[in-house]
């Protein structure tokens, strides 16, 4: 199998049924200590994994229209490991009984200097920082947002010993995207509502 190319499914209730061979591989690079084997991931519900609330709707969104049977478009995202920059493309495809399958196939990978700030096991302190869900930019004030190296210099947070903790958000740009994949997304099953009509 290729190795950039992750597959997983998951039951009418969002329960992970199969996860493709090389998934030690890809918890490996999300630096997910303790879900390295497909045993440790197999019979949990998805949504443990998923935690953010903006991307948990969006994978809630995609998969109502997987099930309605949208046809689906693969959509690109940002994965980054502790060590790459990650460019992916997520495809859902519906299957019998409700079930789903995600392939997430790594496009392209671009190597950044390791960044404790990613790292599961860094020592962290009181403060936070919103990470955008998508494209991994670091907010800086109210509507403004830097790639994660800039953002780091700008926090000051490469002189830093503990990494401020982590919360999730979206970005003003990758927010307009997420609308606009879910605005054609509801045309499309629209367009098959009316057809059964
Ligand atoms: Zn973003």
């Amino acid at each position: 199998m290729n190795k950039d190319v992750f597959i997983y499914r998951v039951d009418d209730t969002d329960t992970i049924t199969s996860v493709s061979d090389n998934w030690g591989d890809f918890a490996e690079g999300n630096a997910w200590s303790g879900f390295l084997r497909p045993d440790d991931v197999v019979g949990r519900t998805l949504w443990d994994f998923i935690q953010d609330r903006e991307t948990r709707h969006l994978y809630q969104e995609l998969f109502k229209r997987a099930r309605a049977g949208v046809p689906s478009r693969s959509i690109p995202f940002r994965c980054d490991s502790p060590s790459e920059r990650r460019y992916l493309e997520l495809l859902i495809v519906s299957l019998p009984d409700h079930q789903i399958e995600i392939t997430s196939k790594i496009l392209r990978t671009e190597p950044h200097s390791p960044m404790n700030l990613l790292k599961a096991d860094t020592p962290r302190s009181k403060d936070y920082v919103t990470i955008c869900s998508m494209c991994k930019k670091l907010k800086l004030a109210p509507e403004q947002w830097a790639e994660i190296e800039d953002g780091l210099v700008h926090l000051r947070l490469f002189e830093a010993d503990e990494m401020p903790q982590l919360t999730h958000g979206l970005c003003q740009s990758c927010y307009q995207v997420a609308l606009g994949e879910l605005e054609i997304l509801k045309t499309a099953s629209k367009a098959i509502d009316n057809d059964k009509k």
